[in-house]
């Protein structure tokens, strides 16, 4: 209903009763009033039209209001035709039957809500206590209440009083009841009803409709029910499904209260006034209250009962979402850890195992990047669907956070089924995953944490977990790792290790020894190989592998071999300088790691080392291993450079490794180092194969440095298959700078 129909309607009501006024007495006045009460009406019936909800009462009022418009259409025709009024007449019909049908409509616009049963009930009980009371107050009393005027005397106070109850009751129901402007309205108009019947009534029927002033309330009732009317039809009653707590408030129970006293009090009352005692309808409105009352108490408490479940259940709705992700409806990370520490605290006692899966999924990025992030939620919640959908019952899946999971297995199984259900998971999230914006496909790579005894604590296990997981990511993905209680103490060791190097770079604590490296044919030096040494405060001197394999996982390695690249290029020159002719062509060895000739710095670092200790980069060699070449991709490009600026490269270990003789012609190398073990070997066909070796080389162009030679046969092996140089603790101990002199002879 629109605002603009609103204000046309209270315009055109408005002229109509303005006109009432101004007209001179007679039949039109009579005719405006009932157009008045016409318009009403017609509002009324609108709003049972609209108002979907409360349609059955919206019919009832309209029709209370229909029967008293009938009523004075009566009275009008009693009127005009000047015939004595009888008692009852039809107009007081259709008053009475008006009041009645108004009474249901509020009343059914009280419960109009099809479950307010409560309501309903209380109606019920202050209906019988009333009607009881009636019944003594006046109707017992009444001499003949059968007849025709008897029962329209009563009506009138009877009816009234009912819509006066149900006025209040409209009045002071909850909002989701009854529409407080609808109650509003309404209540005016029975308020103007009301107080037009007693004007009649104390006039005692002596006034004409036609008196202007006596005719005011009823205006009032007429504009209440139009107003009633309108707002109906505009509310909408959305509120329906709206609660109200209708347990038993005090208000009520004291009207419960009041209503079962009527009986005591009435036979009280009779017993004193020596009446004889009315059994039959003291016996009904007994009986009906023993049903009524006990059916209301089961009612409260069943709504009691109801509220205090909707209350757990909001309360365990509350929990979950405090514990669970909100995208995959997983146990969140406080919640996982709350379990893991459950877990490890039954485990302390009763020495089992905890163990623990990180899966951290490999390629999530490339989803949200390429499909976007709807697709990657939906990635996310199918693989939390799938992990669920392979893990026993008493596992528990989680979400970590962003692309991780965690999975807390409990009972533990053997290491190899862990390692199933590991693979399993990598199996089942690896597969594609159909999304709205298209084909997704992750991978999963799973680190495994193991706790015996209880001995770390959670947040320690899920590191270790992590760090497994990023071990299998490093490892090539879509793997599992495990980590367990060896694997934490080597790791504790290396960090510790890894410390102490650092430390010692800082204080100086490495040298550097210098092997020689001699002609065969002429037992001539050619070489120095720089080999470092580490002289540690407590454990004394400590050779390099028992620390370069620990530097070499990190880039330590890097900042040792600049280290040494500094040294050994330094210490060199300094013996050039000292000695021009012993030193002047012999060249200074290098070791350098795989990991840094990956390095982008390398090249540049040398060059550096050059300039600054003024050595020509003829005389450095740099001794590589053959697993680099394979491994790292950028190694060629830098072999490559450091050969244009004049550095010889030479491949250590050879024979260990992979590297065919064939390839040999394509390395970026220029000497090979045969292997200390194929000297040791007595082996005549290992022997050969030095031989092969020497004249593959040779063939090539390479020069051939055999290394760890500790004997003189071995020596004059290598002159016989024409090796040209040899290095080993035969021809030269490494040896400190200072303890380093120029050996020319055998
Ligand atoms: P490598 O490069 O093969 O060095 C030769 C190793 O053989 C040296 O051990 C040397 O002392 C030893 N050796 C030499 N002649 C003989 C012999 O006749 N018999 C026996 N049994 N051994 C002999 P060292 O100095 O303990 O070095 C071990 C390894 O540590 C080296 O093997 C090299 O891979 C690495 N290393 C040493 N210094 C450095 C360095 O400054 N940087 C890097 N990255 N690695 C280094
Ligand atoms: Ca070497
Ligand atoms: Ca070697």
């Amino acid at each position: 209903m629109g605002k603009a129909f609103e204000r046309r309607y209270a315009v055109g009501i408005a002229v109509l009763i303005a006109a009432y006024w101004l007209v001179p007495r007679g039949l039109a006045q009579n005719v405006l009033q009932l157009l008045t009460e016409l318009s009403a009406l017609a509002v009324l019936g609108l709003a049972a039209g609209r108002n979907r909800p409360a349609r059955t009462a919206w019919a009832f009022v309209g029709l209370g209001a229909g029967l008293i418009f009938a009523g004075d259409i009566g009275q009008l025709v009693y009127e005009i035709t000047g015939d004595p009024v009888p008692y009852p007449s039809v107009e007081d019909a259709g008053y009475l039957l008006g009041n009645l049908a108004l009474a249901v409509g509020l009343a059914l616009l009280h419960i109009k809500r099809p479950r307010d049963l409560a309501g309903a009930l209380d109606t019920a009980v202050v209906t019988v206590a009333g009607g009881l009371l009636f019944w003594f107050t006046l109707v017992r009393d009444l001499t003949d209440v059968t007849s025709a005027a008897g029962i329209t005397t009563l009506g009138y106070p009877l009816t009234n009083m009912l819509l006066l109850a149900l006025a209040v009751g409209l009045l002071t129901s909850p909002a989701d009841v009854a529409d407080p402007l609808v109650a509003r309205w309404l209540s005016l108009a029975v308020a103007g009803h009301l107080i037009g019947d007693m004007l009649y009534g104390i006039n005692d029927g002596a006034v004409t409709i036609q008196d202007r002033v006596t005719m005011i309330p009823y205006f009032v009732m007429y504009l209440g029910f139009a107003g009633a009317g309108l707002s109906a039809a505009r509310t909408p009653a959305a509120q329906t499904g709206a609660r109200s707590g209708h347990g038993m408030s005090a208000g009520r129970l004291l009207g419960m209260y009041a209503a079962l006293m009527v009986i005591p009090g009435l036979l009280l009352t009779d017993h004193v006034r020596h009446h004889a005692l009315d059994q039959v309808p003291l016996a009904i409105a007994s009986t009906l209250l023993s049903l009524l009352v006990p059916a209301r108490m089961w009612l409260a408490m069943r709504q009691l009962e109801a509220s205090t479940q909707q209350r757990d259940a909001f309360r365990e709705d509350l929990a979950h979402q405090a514990a669970h992700d909100a995208l995959t409806d997983l146990p969140n990370r406080a919640y996982l850890m709350e379990t893991l520490a459950a877990l490890m605290h039954r485990a302390r006692r009763s020495g089992e195992e905890v163990a623990l899966l990180f899966v951290d999924l490999d390629y999530f990025k490339r989803v949200n990047d390429q499909l976007g992030h709807a697709a990657g939620d939906e990635v996310l919640r199918t693989t939390a669907e799938r992990m669920k959908s392979v893990l026993r019952a008493g596992d528990v899946v989680g979400r970590q956070g962003g692309d991780e999971f965690v999975v807390l297995i409990d009972p533990v199984p053997s290491p190899a089924e862990l390692m199933d259900i590991a693979e399993r998971l990598v199996t089942i999230v690896s597969a594609p995953i159909l999304t709205a914006a298209g084909k997704a496909q992750v991978g999963a790579s799973v680190g495994i944490a193991l706790a015996r005894d209880g001995q770390t604590d959670p947040e320690q296990l899920l590191q270790d977990a992590d760090l497994a997981a990023y071990r299998a990511k490093s490892n090539g993905r879509g793997r599992a790792e495990i980590f367990d209680q060896a694997l934490r103490t080597e790791l504790e060791a290396r960090a510790k290790l890894e410390a102490e190097i650092r430390h010692g770079l800082a204080t100086d604590q490495f040298e550097l020894h210098y092997q020689p490296v001699m002609s065969v044919a002429t037992g001539q030096l050619r070489s120095y190989e720089a080999l470092i040494r580490w002289r540690h405060p407590e454990r004394g001197m400590v050779p390099p592998n028992d620390f370069i394999p620990t530097a070499e996982e990190s880039l330590l390695i890097c900042e040792i071999g600049r280290w040494v690249l500094r040294r050994a290029t330094r210490q060199l020159a300094e013996w050039t300088q000292a000695d021009p002719e012993g030193h002047g062509d012999i060249t200074m060895a290098v070791n350098i790691s795989a990991r840094h000739l990956a390095s982008r710095s390398l090249v540049d670092e040398v060059r550096q080392a050059l300039h600054d200790s003024g050595l020509e980069a003829s005389r450095l060699v740099l001794e590589i291993t053959e697993t680099v070449l394979l491994d790292e991709p950028t190694a060629d490009a830098h072999l490559r450079d450091l050969r244009t600026l004049g550095v010889t490269v030479s491949l250590d270990d050879f024979g260990t490794g992979y590297t065919s003789i064939g390839q040999l012609q394509k390395l970026q190398v220029d000497t090979l180092k045969i292997d200390q073990s194929f000297l040791r070997s007595d082996d005549p066909a290992t022997q050969a194969l030095v031989q092969l070796m020497v004249t593959a080389a040779h063939a090539f162009n390479l020069d051939v440095v055999a290394e760890g030679v500790e004997t003189q046969e071995q020596l004059d092996r290598l002159v016989a298959i024409g090796c040209e140089l040899a290095q080993g603790y035969y021809l030269g101990r490494p040896k400190a700078a200072q303890d380093t002199t120029i050996t020319t002879a055998l």
